[in-house]
């Protein structure tokens, strides 16, 4: 997963974007960068760590011109080295071109193999390299032609944000997987993930870029066109409402917020007991905590402080560092806990482990009685359009039955919301992918679904 944005027609483009993806920090922590154009030079700065480490305002002030682009990464295609870090940079027949991209593509071997035969070398194990190399190849025809004819031998999740010379370039994939929307600040126009970043550099919210439309802008003019190869329905990840995107974005013409307290109330209607308090397993069961508590009329109380010097749990690639970071990063307040009955919202359980770590936790703390809710059905079946939901054999839910996961995560009752209760808190349930729970994948998933498809094939 990834946060993207571009600046187009802003004196402060790069400022924007540095502010910008801090405010999508949450969707890739592992490596930041941003790329600008100043009508003469290109210039770039990425380097592994959260924004604030990666990029610092010095570097930022040599980022001169009027367009910029930027990416946070966390990988889903390729490891985590830093030839893998975004936006990535070439010059094309003297147009430099930069590409930030949030998504899994599904055909990454096939064109790898395609674009290899035919001569392309490359240099980093990510699928979205394999856009830079389709420009390369296939410029005829105006921007607009030249794009629909990359994009749509694209198959899969893609949300994009490109730079071209000095035009900013948005696209999203037919079905609309990743969200990308589009703001106005003064006479400049900002592409991001999600509007939150355009709260953060008080921009003016436009619009959401539509499924498979790509839209060039260029100065302050907007042109906008949609790719041929249209799908049949929608497909938006809901996992974005339910854990991943920030609850003061608006998405997929949703306010995740709103959503994630529907979702809680929801589980409260379909798996209601009594107990002292409800509490969750903050951040991400903050919401769904909330819609829980007032819909069953129980008091909510917070059990669990978080340490806020501490990220994302698992955006770690390595289990080891993940471990330790479950520890860290929450202390549960035994005078609140001792010798209750509480229920426990989380959002979702994908491995398990850290579930089971912070319910010891809460035992630890004196909890008499746990009874966990998760706001979301059980994650049976992998991700292949840019979660990094891995193999079946690590979801916990596709190995085990619902009490197994309760007797492992030690809980005295654990209950999921049903995929209908899920799908009946949004406006437009059909125009949602949830594969991730019900195994219906809307775009045919790739032979070779391994994250490192492209590894070893590049030396190191
Ligand atoms: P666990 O109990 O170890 O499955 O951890 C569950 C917590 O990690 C929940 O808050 C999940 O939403 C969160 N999470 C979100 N995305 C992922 C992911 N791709 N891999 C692992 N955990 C995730």
């Amino acid at each position: 997963m990834c946060g993207i944005i571009g600046v187009s027609n802003h004196k402060e483009a790069s400022k924007i974007v540095f502010l910008g993806l801090y405010a999508l920090q949450h969707r890739g922590e592992e490596a930041a960068g941003i790329v600008s154009f100043d009508g003469k030079d290109i210039h770039v700065v990425k380097n592994p760590g959260l924004v604030d480490d990666a990029l610092d305002e010095k570097a930022i002030e040599e980022l001169k011109g009027k367009v910029a682009i930027g990416h946070c990464r966390y990988s889903t295609t390729g490891s985590s080295n830093v030839k893998n870090i975004q936006p990535l940079l070439v010059t094309h027949r003297n147009i430099p071109i930069a590409v930030a991209h949030n998504g899994n593509l599904t055909n990454t071997e096939e064109l790898y193999q395609k674009l290899e035969e035919e001569g392309s070398i490359f240099q980093t194990t990510m699928d979205s390299e394999i856009i830079v190399h389709l420009l390369a190849k296939t410029q005829n025809g105006d921007l607009k032609e030249w794009f629909i004819n990359v994009l749509s031998q694209l198959k899969g999740a893609f949300s994009l944000v490109l730079l071209v010379g000095d035009t900013v370039v948005g696209a999203r994939d037919p079905y609309g997987f990743r969200p990308l929307c589009l703001g106005k600040k003064d006479d400049g126009y900002i592409l991001a993930s999600e509007s939150c970043a355009l709260d953060l550099t008080q921009a003016e919210f436009v619009r959401e870029i539509e499924p498979g439309e790509i839209i060039f802008i260029k100065g302050n003019k907007i042109e906008s066109c949609h790719l041929p190869t249209s799908a049949k329905h929608k497909a938006h990840c809901i996992f974005e409402l339910i854990y991943f995107a920030r609850p003061d974005s608006n998405i997929f013409g949703e306010n995740v917020y709103y959503v994630r307290k529907r979702l809680g109330a929801q589980l409260a209607k379909e798996h209601p007991v009594d107990a002292d308090f409800v509490m969750a397993i903050p951040d991400s069961g903050n919401y769904a905590a909330l819609g829980y508590a007032e819909e069953s009329k129980l008091p909510f109380e917070v059990g669990f402080i978080r340490n806020h010097y501490i990220g994302r749990t698992f955006i770690q690639p390595s289990q080891f560092l993940r471990d330790f970071r479950v520890k860290v990063k929450l202390n549960a307040i035994s005078e609140v806990l001792k010798g209750k009955r509480v229920i426990v919202v989380e959002d979702s359980i994908v491995r398990g482990t850290t579930s089971r770590n912070r319910i010891q936790e809460l035992r630890r703390a004196g909890a008499k009685e746990i009874h966990m809710r998760i706001s979301c059905p059980p994650i049976i079946s992998p991700c292949f359009y840019g979660i990094d939901f891995p193999s079946k054999s690590e979801l916990i839910a596709a190995n085990k039955s619902v009490e197994e996961i309760a007797k492992f995560i030690q809980v005295d009752s654990l209950e999921y919301l049903s995929l209908e209760g899920m799908l009946s808190v949004v406006k437009n349930s059909p125009d949602f992918c949830h594969a991730c729970f019900s195994g219906n994948y809307p775009v045919e998933i790739p032979k070779n679904a391994s994250k490192y498809v492209l590894e070893g094939r590049i030396l190191k």
